[in-house]
């Protein structure tokens, strides 16, 4: 008997995990469509997406663009249909007629959609991890309720479910720790007392991935690191003491577990994001990603460096922060994302120095105070509440 095909929905197909996974779903024309697409800007790439995979709808999330886009697509006789708005995001991604969602919006932007596939049940493919870690056990709530697949699409995500056993009920039981490898990003060994003199463009020349603008400077910062700290405890429900991160230049290993006897697993492959993308689209099968296989005959090595080792603390102060804000009260870890979104997007239009991320994240932890959310509309007013509050404190900065 031959399956019907699988309609997916790409929230944030023109990021760069939206564009990879229109490459993944190209190469299995037998096993998926295209059944909706986001964008915010890049309006012409939204426009040549829709062309060529011709989708059912396409959501542009920013009001000027969807007029031009209707009107372009009207113009080249397209069938899409263009919803405007974030709240179609929302609708798109519990829509019935869709299967899967990959939620590649960058930043808490795409909480609302993340929870709307969760609540509809649906396979939700999650790269956007600021959803998860603002939206905490809320995000876990609803995929339960909904009955939802929720797989991990960022790398070490993807790589511990790789080496887990299939059997979620063993978890507590049998892992001993999750360790997070981490590349150390473009400044792992430049002298943390010339931090403050980087450019935006240094800061996002990642010497392993190539990404979005805002997870590029997180990966400079280790801030990416710390968010994945926070995904990994909501995720696979472990405390945070048994999460751990290790500096492995190459990328090749993608993460570890070690459980309770002390053998370690680990998930490896090239740094390309089309091998979790492909793993999280066909899961519990494999189907081919477009990635390369790894040649063990021209690898020069690989090499591991514990956080404690040389001046990593002293490089990397935002890390902490990761295991800070999951101690707090519920909430602190959707304080900790506002600060550092609003802190990177001003250090990106060179408002503040690269070290003051790092000031911002920490002064907003400490200077805001909330009540713990107990709904999502709770939440998201969190989110706001935060952001105000960490644009206040930079206009205190001086560059
Ligand atoms: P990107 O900046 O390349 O793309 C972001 C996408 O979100 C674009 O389609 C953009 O139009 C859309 N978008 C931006 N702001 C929006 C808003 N306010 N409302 C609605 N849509 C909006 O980012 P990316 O590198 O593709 O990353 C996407 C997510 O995946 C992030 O959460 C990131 O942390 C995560 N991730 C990325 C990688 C990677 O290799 N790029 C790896 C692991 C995890
Ligand atoms: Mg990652």
């Amino acid at each position: 008997m031959t399956e019907r095909k699988q309609r997916v929905a790409v929230l944030g197909s023109t990021g760069s995990i939206g564009v990879n996974t229109l490459d993944v779903l190209e190469r299995h024309p037998d096993r998926f469509s295209v059944f909706a697409l986001s964008g915010h800007s890049r309006i012409d790439l939204l426009f040549t997406q829709c062309l060529a995979h011709q989708p059912q709808f396409v959501v542009a999330t920013d009001s000027g663009a969807s007029k031009q886009l209707q009107s372009r697509l009207a113009a080249a006789g397209s069938p899409t249909q263009v919803l405007p708005g974030h709240e179609a995001l929302d609708e798109v991604a519990a829509h019935p007629e869709v299967d899967v969602v990959m939620a590649a919006i960058v930043g808490s932007a795409g909480l609302s959609s993340c929870i709307a596939a969760a609540r509809a049940g649906k396979r939700l493919l999650l790269a956007n991890k600021e959803a998860l870690v603002v939206g905490g056990s809320f995000f876990m709530d609803a995929v339960r309720v909904g009955n939802a697949t929720l797989l991990p699409i960022d790398s070490e995500h993807s790589a511990i479910f790789q080496s887990l056993p299939t059997d979620r009920a063993l978890w507590p039981t049998v892992v001993d720790k999750i360790i997070l490898t981490a590349s150390g990003g473009p400044f792992r060994s430049r002298d943390p007392a010339t931090l403050f003199e980087v450019t935006p463009a240094q800061a996002c020349a990642h010497p392993n991935w190539s990404m979005g603008r805002k997870i590029s400077v997180d990966s400079a910062t280790m801030m990416n690191k710390a968010l994945e700290v926070i995904e990994a405890k909501f995720l696979f429900g472990l405390d945070a003491s048994r999460i751990e991160v290790i500096i492995h230049p190459q990328s090749v290993v993608h993460s570890m577990v070690q459980f309770v006897d002390h053998s370690v697993v680990a998930q490896l492959g090239v740094p390309d994001m089309r091998g979790p993308i492909a793993y999280g689209l066909s899961w519990p099968q494999r189907i081919a990603s477009g990635t390369q296989a790894l040649d063990f005959s021209a690898m020069a090595g690989l090499s591991f460096e514990t956080f404690d080792s040389g001046l990593h603390r002293t490089r990397f102060p935002g890390l902490r922060l990761a295991w800070d804000a999951l101690a707090a009260k519920p909430g602190t870890t959707a304080v900790l994302n506002a600060a550092n979104e609003i802190a990177v997007a001003a250090f990106l239009e060179g408002r503040i120095r690269f070290d003051q991320i790092h000031a911002v994240n920490q002064a907003t932890l400490e200077g805001f105070t909330f009540t713990s959310p107990v709904s999502l509309p709770d939440i998201l007013a969190l989110d706001e509440g935060a952001r105000a509050h960490a644009q206040q404190l930079m206009q205190g900065l001086s560059r």
